[in-house]
């Protein structure tokens, strides 16, 4: 059966929104996505019914959240295919990629290489250039095409006996392109390397298993999964997190402390000093539980439908270039309007009611690569429809005709 977005879109009470007096058309989920009322109503059903600080409690209250916190980690778990304590709960990935760049980076010495790509969202960067700033760790990067897909033959060719970590986006957030994360995790094994993959868009778009993967480490957002902000996921293989000293200090992630001396927990919980966001990832377990009402594969495939709808409504325009058209790609349609300001776009797609983003989408190198400063970018959700994709195109349409 094919997915009904219109169905779907009853869940979430602010696409029923005017912006300047027009119907919302929302196309920055790739940013955040909106948020269905059932994680609204968990959320607000924890904090009015059942809360209390997790862990340390011996009441019931005390008892009921930690029971629902420690379900929001096994649905996490069951929902990548991983085991239990394989789940951190971390405050985004951002946090998540700075946890692992910390706690693995302290085993790393001058010389050691990290592999990268050149389509990193910057928290996917800069966790790695504070290893290079602080221990002459070295950086390379896997060169993309002018179509925005990897160059597989380069990769291997960067692969050597000195490198420690590839780091590598699942699907890029501006290019769409999806990774072939498999055979990257594959050939960097084979190099000796460990990998981790940053999943903020993929794991949206996807159906991810992260033993098929094989990959060491997989990180994502719950914000962009149509969960809350301030919570996110790493997931690491037991040995690896086992292996991992911790990243931050404070409660619930020692074993026992004295004046003198300290030792930890074992993973999840050596990973998550302090009070969590208990709230948060009962949100998170929400969305997940939420989101398995739907064939994910009917999901991609409706989300492909409104981008090729967009790229068969702008065929003609000789005033448009797409940024990122790889083979393999998701839902995400990057653009320059020719002598316009990315800015100046957004800001008048804005009037039409249409949400897009422009910048540089926190990924300047990426944006060098191309010759770029910014680009617009509208991205598609579960709950865009085709009127919608239609509106995109006449509104940015219209737009360009301000510039010409
Ligand atoms: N990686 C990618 C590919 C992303 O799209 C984003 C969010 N734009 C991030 C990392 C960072 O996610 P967050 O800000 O939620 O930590």
């Amino acid at each position: 059966m094919s997915f009904n977005a219109e169905a779907v879109r009853a869940d979430f009470p602010i696409l029923g929104r005017q912006v300047n007096g027009k119907p919302l058309v929302y196309l920055d989920s790739a940013a955040s996505a909106q948020k269905p009322r059932a994680v609204v109503e968990a959320m607000t059903r924890a904090m009015e019914h059942s809360y209390a600080n997790v862990h340390r409690g011996l009441h019931t209250l005390a008892n009921e959240t930690t029971d629902a916190y420690e379900a929001a980690r096994q649905k996490v778990a069951r929902f990548i295919g991983a085991a239990e304590g394989e789940v951190i709960f971390t405050k985004g990935a951002t946090e998540a990629i700075n946890l692992v760049a910390s706690s693995f980076g302290a085993s790393l010495v001058e010389g050691d290489e990290i592999l990268l790509t050149e389509m990193e969202h910057h928290a996917n960067i800069v966790p790695w250039h504070f290893l290079r700033e602080r221990k002459g760790v070295v950086l390379k990067y896997v060169p993309i095409s002018d179509d925005g897909e990897l160059d597989l033959a380069a990769f291997q060719r960067l692969l050597g006996p000195k490198t420690r970590m590839v780091a590598v986006s699942h699907m890029s957030n501006v290019l769409g392109t999806i990774n072939p994360v498999i055979e990257i995790t594959r050939m960097a094994h084979e190099a000796g390397a460990l990998v981790l993959i940053d999943g903020c868009q993929g794991v949206v778009h996807k159906p991810v298993d992260v033993k098929e993967i094989d990959a060491d480490f997989y990180v994502f957002s719950g914000h962009k999964l149509y969960g809350p902000t301030g919570i996110g996921v790493l997931y690491g293989k037991a040995e690896r997190l086992a292996a991992l000293p911790p990243y931050q200090g404070g409660g619930e992630m020692i074993g026992t402390v004295t004046l003198e001396t300290v030792t930890y927990a074992d993973p999840p919980h050596r990973f998550e000093a302090g009070t969590p966001a208990i709230i948060e990832a009962i949100g998170l377990g929400a969305a997940i539980d939420w989101l398995g009402q739907f064939d994910r594969i009917e999901v991609a495939r409706h989300e492909h439908r409104l981008y090729q709808r967009v790229r068969e409504g702008l065929a003609g325009a000789n005033w448009l270039k797409e940024l990122g058209q790889a083979p393999d790609k998701g839902a995400i349609f990057s653009f320059i309007v020719e002598g316009a300001h990315a800015h100046d776009v957004a800001q008048i797609l804005d009037r039409y009611g249409v949400a897009v983003r422009a910048g540089t989408h926190c990924a300047e190198p990426l944006m060098r690569r191309f010759g770029l400063t910014s680009s617009a970018r509208a991205s598609f959700a579960l709950y865009n429809t085709e009127a919608e994709a239609d509106a995109f195109v006449e509104a940015l349409t219209k737009t360009q005709a301000f510039f010409s």
